[in-house]
């Protein structure tokens, strides 16, 4: 079955637009065409769903050997994330050491530049999540 063209659309990389099934509510990040839960039944009632971007940590991984690309910033957590709405995610969780990490932990999306293509200037940007209400560090402290 082709995806209709109004999901290729949305650009989930810069907004956490998911979906809500009409059919039965449940809501999915990223969006879906059709609904995991009821499947067929859900046919043309999924709605486009902007989602808050706060969640927990339901569950979390330090991945010490990162892939290529990702040495700089070794070793970093991959955590499952829950979102207010009620979506799961998996998402790298940024600023803060991968100690601090737990199940439960309060966390909110954020936007970054991933990476810049060579000669075309392409530059990529992706969410990740960050612990939420946590303050800046404070300059001069270590
Ligand atoms: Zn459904």
């Amino acid at each position: 079955m082709a995806i209709p063209r109004f999901w290729r659309e949305i650009d989930s990389r810069y907004n956490l637009v998911g979906t809500r099934c009409g059919n039965c509510g449940d809501i999915d990040f990223p969006p879906r065409s059709v609904c995991p839960k009821c499947g067929r039944k859900s046919l043309g009632k999924m709605e486009r769903l902007q989602l808050s971007g706060h969640g927990t940590v339901v569950s979390y991984t330090v991945v010490h050997d990162a892939p290529s690309g990702f040495e700089a910033i070794r070793p970093y957590s991959l955590a499952i994330i829950e979102l207010e709405e009620g979506a799961r995610l998996t998402s790298q969780v940024i600023d803060c050491d991968p100690a601090e990490i737990g199940i439960g932990m309060p966390v909110e999306a954020v936007f970054r530049k991933l990476g810049e293509e060579g000669e075309s200037g392409i530059i990529h940007y992706g969410y990740k999540f960050r612990p939420s209400g946590k303050a800046p560090p404070m300059e001069g402290q270590d």
